[in-house]
């Protein structure tokens, strides 16, 4: 605290006697989002730490930005559940102030660093309307989740707090997915979810909930209300490529893409991947996805968690450019649950089928998956406590 002080207070001073107008570490305040859930992003020249301020109360925020130094005073009108915003100057850092329509509560604040052409930090408050208000279709599962997820941020990690995963194998029952030479998609995606699930239980820090356990259809719109209702942390839907060509072999991953929606501003955009399907995909369906169930909010961690989990997958399988991923396909996301698609590889392949039929070789890649998974949460967690 008092290094933080001074070093503000000496950069003042530097500033002061070579008469050159302050600098101010706060570049601008961007707001997104709607009366569900608001996100307020703060583009800064420099890292800070959030600390919550004493005179927050229900219809107001207020957070210091440790480390910041700014000039002048900074506001501006709001969106969605935030009325207006201000930033001050403030002992050790700068003051956000964010008036509320209404009563709200942070469910998440975190740093972004610099990345992907993107020269500014970015210090992000979601705010989202509380527990029970109409838009919310929370259960009561994720309400319980949701304070100890605002905890972590300024205490250390509740160590004991099992992450819930939902694991969607894909297909299944009357709709096999793609077919290989001599195997079904919805046979792989299943054996393996059944892997993946009892080898991130053995962990003993996940909990672990399946779309399906067994050859059976389920909608959609089923599978993504069984994560809602779970309160999922994250959610992997699992499936296996078809191409028009037997050559074509390798894993990749999608995560919801922006397109048709309004840009926030480029930290979604440009933070996003585009990993999207081929238009002749039999996974079409999942394209119909309701844009609307998804937030924004969710849209930077799933793309972390696909970085993440293409960096493990990626060393044991070749990916696809995703040059050749141009249209539309969206992963199913429950509002506020981070989530991907990983297509483990091509059945149409034989090199393919024959690794995703092999109980040794699937096992290595769950093996890959269950530490992507663990460090996206391990990552999650050091961003937390920023
Ligand atoms: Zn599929």
């Amino acid at each position: 605290m008092l290094g933080l002080a001074l070093a503000g207070g000496c950069a003042a001073a530097v500033a002061a006697s070579s008469r050159a107008p302050q600098p101010s570490d706060v570049a601008q305040v961007r707001l997104g989002g709607d009366q569900s859930a608001t996100r307020v992003v703060v583009d800064l020249r420099t890292a800070v730490t959030g600390e919550e301020g004493r005179d927050s109360h229900a219809n107001r925020i207020a957070l210091v930005l440790r480390g910041a130094v700014t000039s002048k005073s900074m506001k501006g009108e709001g969106r969605g559940l935030v009325r207006s915003w201000r930033i001050d100057d403030a002992p050790g850092g700068a003051r956000l102030t964010l008036e509320l329509n209404g009563k709200a509560q942070i469910a998440r604040r975190f740093l972004l660093p610099p990345a992907d052409g993107v020269a500014a930090y970015r210090y992000v408050v979601d705010v989202t309307a509380p527990p029970g208000a109409a838009a919310s279709a929370r259960s009561a599962q994720a309400r319980d989740v949701q304070p100890v997820a605002v905890r972590q941020i300024s205490q250390p990690e509740a160590v004991h707090a099992r992450k819930i995963v939902v694991i969607d194998p894909g297909h299944g029952g009357r709709d096999p997915g793609a077919a290989g030479a001599w195997s079904y998609e919805k046979n792989v995606t299943l054996a393996t979810a059944l892997a993946l699930k009892a080898a991130l239980e053995h962990t003993g820090r996940y909990q672990v909930v399946m779309t399906r356990v067994s050859d059976v259809y389920v909608p959609l719109e089923e599978r993504v209300r069984i994560a809602r209702k779970a309160g999922a942390d994250l959610f992997l839907s699992l499936h296996a490529d078809s191409g028009p060509d037997a050559a074509i072999h390798g894993a990749s991953v999608y995560t919801l893409s922006e397109r048709g929606e309004q840009r926030v501003g480029y930290v979604l955009g440009r933070h996003e991947w585009f990993l999207q399907e081929a238009k002749a995909s039999d996974d079409q369906a999942v394209g119909q996805i309701l844009l609307d169930l998804t937030q924004r909010s969710t849209r930077n961690r799933s793309a972390a968690f696909a970085q993440t989990l293409i960096e493990h997958v990626g060393d044991r399988a070749p990916l696809l450019p995703r040059s050749q991923r141009d249209a539309g396909y969206f992963v199913l996301l429950a509002p506020d649950v981070p989530a991907a698609l990983l297509e483990m590889g091509f059945i149409t392949n034989p090199g393919d089928e024959g690794r995703l039929n092999d109980a040794r070789q699937r096992a290595a890649l769950v093996g890959k998956i269950a530490q992507a998974i663990d460090g996206y949460f391990a990552a999650g967690a050091q961003l937390a406590q920023r």
